[in-house]
């Protein structure tokens, strides 16, 4: 990621509004659970990411304070999509109003600085985590970092910078409104390191809100050159998304052309493992809850935006397939990709694409229209 020296005006605003965040924390927590917060969060062991979650061998917390979410309902003033090579970025821009979640373990405010997906060959596999020793069809992370640092980059520096919050995929026949604004502008974005803007919508419609009943771990990430420490935090809530949404991530393409077919890590295997359980729910059957209904409401919306794969462009390009699980280097890559000015338009090739298209078929109807006239 290229870094420039010189802040410009939306970066100096976010500084501002992360020093009034600053000044506002810990306002409204009792510091007794915050002193058992910070007693959990500084006293956790660290082991390699991503890791398996079997509800049986984590650890209850009862005593700390609810996740709280703030912003989330507002819409940024800039939001856009990126194919960053190894997968799909969603990132926006805020004014005085940047999302930011607080509570539970945390030690402090961590604002929102992009979500990006995981995903596999085929919905047997996908996620980084495994659930109870399985891999789900995908995963979503939502990266936060932790104010105070002012950015992310300063923020993967320290071991207490980054907390992720991972959604679970799971399948489900309807697809997921809130995914649609990803997996419909993945057209524009089929080549590597491209990207588009894309209408900025309320983050809650794609991050589902939870408070409570999540697993948490501080775990580590090594690079080629350094060891990054992450929060992670996952909601036992999965993520419903149809599986034409899932296989239309599956269509992307990375720095050789090839297809992002996989961009998961294998899980890292420790016997000394500390995962917690925060504010866990009386329902122990499983690890993972089973997927909340829809709202009617977005169904009409849903169904407006569903994703049709013989239309896809990305359909025309070659079958040639990469099925090497990318590097961890590689991988947290894409931590890095938050907030950038000079985003690229789309690929030519993309639109002419969809023009010639158009024409094709303008004229095909033209044709028979007449046929029908003479005969
Ligand atoms: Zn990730």
């Amino acid at each position: 990621m290229d870094v420039d020296d010189t802040p410009s005006e939306e970066a100096l605003t976010t500084v501002n509004t992360l020093e009034n965040i600053e000044r506002d924390e810990e306002s409204d927590i009792d510091v007794s659970d915050s002193q058992r917060a910070k007693d959990i969060f500084y006293g956790t062991a660290i082991f390699e990411s991503p890791a398996d979650i079997d509800i049986i061998g984590t650890k209850p917390v009862e005593d700390v304070p609810m996740l709280t979410w703030v912003n989330f309902e507002i819409p940024p003033k800039k939001m856009k999509i990126t194919n960053s090579g190894h997968t799909v970025i969603l990132s926006g821009k805020w004014g005085q109003e940047r999302p930011y979640i607080t509570g539970g373990t945390l030690t402090g405010k961590y604002v929102f600085s992009q979500l990006h997906l995981h995903w596999g060959v085929n919905s047997m596999e996908g996620s980084e985590h495994t659930v109870d020793g399985c891999r789900q069809p995908g995963e979503m992370h939502v990266v936060t970092f932790k104010s105070c640092y002012l950015t992310q980059e300063s923020a993967l520096k320290e071991s207490d910078g980054v907390a992720i919050l991972v959604y679970m995929f799971k399948l489900q026949d309807k697809p997921n409104a809130g995914f649609s604004i990803i997996s419909d502008a993945l057209t524009g974005i089929a080549k590597a390191h491209t990207s588009m803007k894309v209408n900025p919508i309320e983050l809650t419609t794609l991050v589902k809100q939870f408070t409570s009943d999540y697993f948490m771990y501080r775990g580590s990430v090594s690079t080629t050159n350094c060891v990054h420490y992450i929060t992670w935090m996952i909601t036992r809530v999965p993520m419903g998304v149809s599986n034409d949404q899932v296989d239309s991530l599956r269509y992307l393409l990375d720095d050789n052309d090839d297809l992002i077919k996989r961009n998961f890590r294998p899980v890292q295997l420790e016997s000394n493992r500390s995962i917690f359980h925060v504010l866990p729910s009386t329902s122990k059957y499983s690890t993972l809850l089973p997927l909340t209904e829809y709202d009617d409401k977005t169904v009409t919306q849903i169904y407006r935006m569903e994703f049709d794969r013989r239309s896809n462009p990305l359909f025309q390009f070659g079958t040639s397939q990469s099925e090497s699980i990318l590097e961890n280097s590689e991988v947290e890559s894409d931590l890095y990709s938050e907030e950038e000015d000079g985003e690229s338009e789309p690929k030519i090739g993309n639109k002419a694409l969809c023009i010639v298209r158009t024409i094709k078929k303008y004229i095909s109807s033209v044709f028979y229209g007449l046929i029908v006239l003479f005969l």
